[in-house]
């Protein structure tokens, strides 16, 4: 180096110097204001004050006052997500940063070396959405506020309307139109069958070769595709219908069914196809104009990426705790967003206060959100969840306290403890099969 550069340096290292100084100074100085909260505890809330089993994972801070919430609420197999929070994500978690959302989420992510399953992806969802809480709380803002702010003052919600026949769901749909509901889920019965989400009557169970619940799939479709040409009639052109099949029929069937049913114009037709059956959505998509909803059993970007991505379906319905929380479902929204496809999370009772929350907070910030199912929540659940979502004319609001808005009473909350539910399956879910006595997907 010539003796003049040396000379420049030497003149410019007091500058630098200084500046240097005064950057570690601010630093420090933000340090000392608000120093990064660690993560002090992790703990599990699991209770039943409902039918179904919720588990809601609490983070705890190092900064008093400063704790957040978020669900884990796999409730077929709830009891295995607890002792994966509590023997593996919380040792890996205590002492790490609360502040660093993203960086946890992949930590946490990886640390399985073998990912993407259910009971994993919910455990990792009750940590990132109770940082997603702490960090609306530190801010003094909602969550929807950390996302952006507001795209909509209110999120559109759809009821479930089921009736053992026609006539019944016709009058079902009638009283939530009544009530503001916009969006309607028509599902019928099928006689003497275990139809999804609705009863078939008095009618005598059909001669089976075995003695559990039946449903054939051919009698379910002749019933409910009558029943939805018949209730567009009846109900008129501007209700908004919505039906799900719940993987229940063959892939032929449902190609079929969709091309069926596109005169009555639904909103979307739901899991027309089971996830092993992905690429079938394809053929439906050549025959005809049917709106798809799909992915409410989806884990893993390798189920939701070609969908999306080949602009086959049009509302995606993951259940965000299953796909691991509100972290990789903001990615999934915006994705979605550049194919033309809307939101529709999925959000049945089975569904948290806290994760129905985050629904909501994502559908508030989300340009393409379509509709959102569920989040009204009454009785003991919004005693122990103080601050849930509350529904007005067919929307669901959420409240502008910071975070998800949701303090939970943990002392209520220990009065519900999980029950052996019914058969003593833990809250798993029996068998349903064909009369020949082969199993159906539910
Ligand atoms: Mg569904």
């Amino acid at each position: 180096m010539r003796r003049r550069d040396l000379l420049s340096l030497a003149a410019l290292a007091p500058a630098l110097s200084g500046r240097r100084a005064a950057a570690q100074e601010r630093t420090e100085r933000a340090a000392r204001g608000m120093p990064s909260p660690k993560i002090k505890d992790v703990s599990v809330i699991a209770t039943q004050p409902g039918g179904v089993r919720l588990v809601v994972v609490k983070i705890t801070t190092d900064q008093d006052g400063l704790y957040g919430y978020g669900c884990a609420t796999f409730t077929q197999r709830a009891d295995l997500v607890v002792p994966a929070i509590e023997k593996y994500l919380k040792p890996f978690l205590v002492g790490k940063p609360a502040d660093r959302i993203e960086d946890t989420w992949q930590a946490c992510y990886d640390s399985s070396y073998w990912k993407n399953g259910p009971v994993l992806n919910n455990a990792i969802s009750g940590v990132d959405q109770a940082l997603w809480d702490i960090k609306g709380r530190q801010a003094g803002m909602p969550v929807y506020q950390l996302l952006g702010g507001k795209c909509r003052e209110a999120a559109a919600t759809y009821t479930s309307v089921s009736g053992a026949d026609t006539a019944q769901v016709i009058e079902g749909a009638k009283r939530a139109m009544s009530q503001g509901y916009k969006h309607v889920r028509l599902q019928v019965g099928v006689p003497g069958m275990s139809a999804y989400a609705a009863g078939g009557g008095q009618a005598d169970r059909p001669k089976a070769l075995h003695d559990r619940p039946v449903f054939e799939p051919k009698a379910y479709i002749l019933r409910a595709v009558k029943m939805l040409h018949e209730a567009r009639a009846a109900l008129g052109a501007e209700v908004e219908l919505l039906h799900d099949i719940h993987e229940r029929v063959s892939p032929r069937e449902a190609v079929q069914f969709a091309k069926d049913v596109e005169d009555v114009k639904l909103f979307y037709l739901e899991d027309a196809l089971s996830p092993e059956d992905l690429t079938y959505f394809r053929q439906i998509r050549e025959q005809c104009n049917t709106a798809l909803a799909m992915g409410e059993l989806f884990n893993s970007p390798h189920e939701w990426m070609p969908l999306i991505s080949e602009r086959l379906i049009d509302y995606i319905r993951i259940h965000i705790s299953q796909a691991g929380g509100l972290t990789p479902c903001r990615k999934v929204a915006i994705l979605c967003e550049q194919f033309g496809v809307k939101t529709a999370w999925h959000g049945p009772g089975d569904v948290s206060p806290i994760g129905h929350a985050c629904n909501l907070h994502l559908d508030l910030a989300s340009y393409n959100f379509g509709v959102q199912e569920g989040g009204i929540i009454r009785g003991v659940e919004a005693e122990i969840f103080k601050g849930v979502p509350t529904y007005k004319d067919g929307y669901l609001w959420a409240n502008d306290s910071p975070g998800w808005g949701i303090e939970v009473d943990e002392k209520l909350a220990a009065k519900y403890p999980f029950r052996p539910g019914r058969d003593g399956l833990n809250g798993g879910w029996g068998d349903v099969r064909r009369l020949d006595g082969t199993v159906i997907k539910q």
